[in-house]
């Protein structure tokens, strides 16, 4: 826990101001789907979350926000994702609303970024709803990359302290910074940072795309030993890719990962990441076909094989966010309905079955290493 961060009250719970770090998860169930929804949220709330978030994209997900919110006792987080003009709508349903400052630039471009927060903030004061204000390395603001080229930790800070400033200026204060990666370096870098910068404000980790278990664990203690060990971080999530009904060891990670900081114990994983890194979302309401789980289990095992390789595999659940955060991997995957694209960088390669692309990926994955060894002669 930080002394330092001013205290933000979600409907009875406080983050920041000396509480303890609270812990978060995400439902990963399509928003449409009520019975799925409310029971994913259940879960996680049963299972001690403090908040559950939900992802909504469009109006019929936002009116099956309503009947969510009435079938359980959560305390609701809404992703606003790329339509920010949604929160009229769902304000009245949910306890904290996140924005993505990278994904405000969409709609209504005759508006200033400060119009649009300030409409933000409007809505969340008029409803009593706290704020986050979301960081992603995928979706870094396109003004601040241009700003900061060579620099992408800086792009990410300046980017969340621009938004405080603004917040400040509209006189908000109840509300929480994440700035996220997929690497945990990066992510303990973007954070300490950000924290000198802003100590007043309450922080929200998450290593984002942390992947499958155990290396997903593995790679957001990386991060979150030493922010936490530091003083740095008030409420947490642990990003993992699980079947919808495992969902629940996001918390039970999050929380053992405060206890094992708290006694003292700590993990040395000295070579970690030094070899094949499989990166994967958590996947969330825009998952289109449930086999993305499954399919990312799969490609770790069959890229086992070159476990040694220091190489990147990133695989997306959704056409929305996969394009994007696919870019930076060697070779990345992202799910449609019915067919898995597959990248060597931004370059796609082809659309393929869900079964029939494993056996492309070793192929690009073996040709991938031949090069390698070819450039070293
Ligand atoms: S990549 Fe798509 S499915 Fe995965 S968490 Fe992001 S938005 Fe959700």
């Amino acid at each position: 826990m930080s002394a330092k961060t001013r205290a933000v009250h979600i409907k009875g719970l406080q983050i920041g101001g000396g509480a303890p770090i609270s812990v978060q998860s995400m439902a990963a169930t399509r928003t449409q789907d009520i019975d799925a929804t409310v029971g994913q949220v259940n879960l996680l709330h049963n299972n001690g979350a403090d908040l559950v978030r939900v992802a909504i994209d469009n109006d019929k997900d936002a009116a099956c926000l309503k009947e969510v919110r009435n079938q359980t006792q959560a305390r609701l987080v809404v992703d606003l994702q790329e339509n920010y003009r949604l929160a009229e709508t769902v304000a009245p349903f949910v306890d904290k609303m996140r924005y993505n400052p990278g994904h405000l630039h969409h709609h209504e471009r005759e508006k200033t970024i400060e119009q649009k927060v300030e409409w933000i903030v409007n809505i969340a004061k008029e409803h009593g709803t706290a704020l986050r204000v979301g960081v992603n390395c995928g979706s870094v603001a396109p003004a601040f990359l241009e700003k900061y080229k060579n620099d992408h930790v800086k792009a990410i800070v300046e980017s969340a302290s621009y938004h405080c400033d603004i917040l400040d200026k509209l006189k908000f204060e109840n509300f929480v910074v994440s700035l996220k990666d997929s690497d945990p370096n990066k992510v303990i870098e973007c954070n300490q940072q950000f924290s000198q910068r802003r100590p007043d404000v309450p922080i929200h980790l998450g290593v984002t795309e942390a992947g499958l278990l155990p290396d997903g664990a593995i790679k957001t203690r990386i991060a979150f030993e030493k922010l936490i060990a530091k003083g740095i971080g008030d409420t947490l999530r642990v990003s993992l890719t699980l079947p919808f009904d495992e969902k629940y060891k996001e918390v039970e990670h999050g929380r053992q990962i405060i206890q094992d900081v708290k006694d003292g114990k700590f993990i040395s994983v000295p070579d970690f990441g030094k070899g094949l890194n499989i990166i994967s979302c958590p996947s969330c309401s825009r998952v289109q076909n449930n086999d993305f789980v499954e399919l990312a289990q799969q490609v770790k095992e069959v890229t086992q094989y070159a476990k040694e390789h220091k190489l990147t595999i990133a695989v997306m659940g959704c056409r929305v966010n996969g394009p994007g955060e696919t870019d930076d991997a060697d070779l990345g995957l992202w799910c449609g309905p019915n067919s898995v694209t597959l990248k060597k960088k931004s370059e796609t390669l082809g659309h393929y079955g869900y079964k029939e692309v494993l056996d492309v990926l070793k192929e690009r994955l073996n040709k991938i290493i031949d090069e390698k060894k070819l450039a070293e002669v």
